[in-house]
């Protein structure tokens, strides 16, 4: 049984209206009927109005999925509205320390070292914490914090203080007051109005909810801006966001939620070893991010590229669906204790890379760069064997993957130097005519950490993977060795993305040869294992 720890008082306000509310912007979340996380996702925000369908209408219920029902006879579509709708207060704060949340000792002696900096800190603890049959998953953190600011203005702030105290400082917003008004839902003759929340659910079993005008930008990088009509499954309820105007959400059982994501995340005629390692790889993902992220929002997930990719019901594939159903409650734990940090991406390229050589921070003994070729003796990528890796590798995992491998795991992209001048140019224009573009550092993987552009005014430094990929016209990866001949700049590289983590085409790769979603998972993920939630 999975089971919550910090209990929360079932007081007898559970039931009141600011109740309810309150646990739409609590880190707990509860359980469908079959077992599984509840999740809410962000469907879209800052609207005027939102219109509800469902085949065979809505039930109105204003105390949430499992409170009373409204007994309106409203049809099958509805609009709903704000009255009187008043903005959230948030305050920014700089967080100068993060701790784990049972570090007594260790909490004080920082509160106590900001104090004497002349500060008022405060503490904040983020995540969750859950147990299964014995086992503690384990997802908080103690952020302490300093310096509140209004909402907005605490990234220039923390900025100050990172340099001042030479720390790493992060923003942590903290909701002083929720957004409050009247929200309105309109049907036929009926009205309905109820403070701050209403939820719909389709009055029939096995409908889904259809929402209008969901913004498409919000669910996938594949999809062009714009909006379309998006159907949900579970529940869909209507709040305030922080401007006080309109905000629609998704509440959704974790299956329901996975079988939408994992098709956009892989071909779902890959064969089925990897399509359960990716299920796996996204409800940890998925669990991970519960509680740590939106914190003053009446969500848990966002549905943007940055939180999940959801789209909502209508993208599941039955291969997906079957792999999703097959693993059951499994995610991927370190050995250690506590969830994987999972990441992935399509293709590595023949070798997977370190991944604070992308994001910078902590090196995490998961996430260590690996050769992925089985035969290869290689342990890194250097300029010094880059010729003899671009060359070979056609034994590595992902030279094997199936559809769109081979052009992922090795490609040639020409540009004319005046095409590379002008793109440099955009955002350095200090530049000049670029000259040369020379690879000042590389990460495990050979992937350019720190790309140098000599031009004729002035050479410059560009660091980071997807600033250098997105400088140079949107680079497959940074991966590459450059060539110049007369006029013209030739690329010569390897893999489709940032490398760290899973590699997918490599994932397909092993499937097809045989592997288990396990084995798959601890080649990309060292010293992890899998474990059953639920
Ligand atoms: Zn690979």
């Amino acid at each position: 049984m999975l089971a919550f720890l910090p209990a929360a008082p079932a007081g007898a306000d559970e039931t009141s209206a600011t109740d309810k509310l309150r646990i739409l912007y609590s880190t707990r979340f509860t359980f469908t009927d079959d077992g599984l996380p509840m999740v809410t996702v962000e469907i879209a925000s800052g609207r005027k109005d939102v219109h509800l369908r469902a085949k065979g209408g809505l039930t109105v219920r204003p105390d949430g999925a499992g409170g009373s029902a409204v007994e309106a006879d409203g049809g099958d579509a509805w609009t709903i509205t704000a009255e009187g709708g008043k903005p959230a207060v948030i305050t920014d704060w700089t967080v100068v320390e993060t701790l784990g949340p049972d570090d007594t000792a260790g909490i004080s002696a920082a509160l106590e070292r900001w104090k004497q900096r002349g500060f008022e800190p405060r503490t904040f603890e983020v995540g969750t914490v859950f147990g299964v049959d014995g086992e503690v998953i384990d997802t908080r953190e103690l952020r302490v914090a300093v310096d509140p600011v209004a909402a907005g203005k605490g990234g220039a702030r923390a900025a100050e203080l990172a340099k001042k105290f030479n720390v790493r400082t992060s923003v942590h917003q903290e909701l002083v007051r929720r957004p409050a008004g009247t929200i309105v839902a309109r049907s036929g003759a009926t009205t309905i109005r109820n403070p701050s929340v209403l939820w719909f659910t389709a009055k029939r079993g096995g409908e889904t909810i259809g929402v209008t005008d969901v913004p498409t930008n919000t669910g996938g990088s594949q999809l062009a801006t714009g909006s379309e009509d998006r159907r949900y499954w579970g529940a869909v309820y209507v709040t305030l966001d922080h401007d006080g105007q309109l905000l629609v959400a998704n509440a959704v059982g974790e299956d329901k939620l996975l079988a939408g994501i994992v098709p956009a995340e892989m071909y779902p005629d890959a064969p089925p070893a990897a399509l359960e390692a990716q299920a796996i790889a996204a409800r940890t993902e998925l669990l991970q991010k519960i509680g740590r992220r939106n914190l003053t929002d009446p969500f848990l997930l966002c549905s943007s590229q940055q939180c999940q990719v959801y789209a909502g019901a209508g993208k599941e594939d039955p291969r997906t669906t079957k792999a999703i159903e097959k693993t059951r409650g499994l995610v991927l734990l370190r050995d250690g204790g506590g969830m994987v940090d999972v990441r992935y991406s399509a293709s590595c390229g023949g070798h997977t890379e370190d991944n604070d050589q992308i994001w910078g921070g902590d090196p995490d003994p998961s996430l260590r760069g690996r050769a992925d070729d089985p035969k290869a003796n290689m342990t890194r990528v250097t300029d010094g064997n880059l010729d003899a890796f671009l060359e070979g590798g056609g034994d590595a995992w992902c030279a094997r993957g199936g559809k769109n491998a081979k052009e992922r795991f090795r490609w040639t992209v020409t540009m004319s130097a005046s095409d590379v001048t002008a793109r440099v140019a955009a955002e350095l224009p200090e530049v000049g005519k670029v000259k040369a573009l020379v690879a000042k550092q590389r990460g495990a993987s050979g992937r350019i950490t720190v790309l140098a552009i000599q031009g004729e005014r002035a050479s410059v430094e560009v660091t980071g993977d997807l600033r250098i990929r997105r400088l140079l016209g949107g680079l497959k990866s940074t991966l590459f060795k450059v060539e110049r001949s007369g006029d013209t700049f030739i690329f010569h590289g390897a893999g489709f993305g940032h490398g760290v983590g899973m590699c997918q085409m490599g994932a397909m790769g092993m499937a097809s040869a045989g592997r288990t979603n396990a084995q798959i998972l601890a080649h990309y993920y060292r010293g992890t294992h899998l474990h059953k939630l639920y």
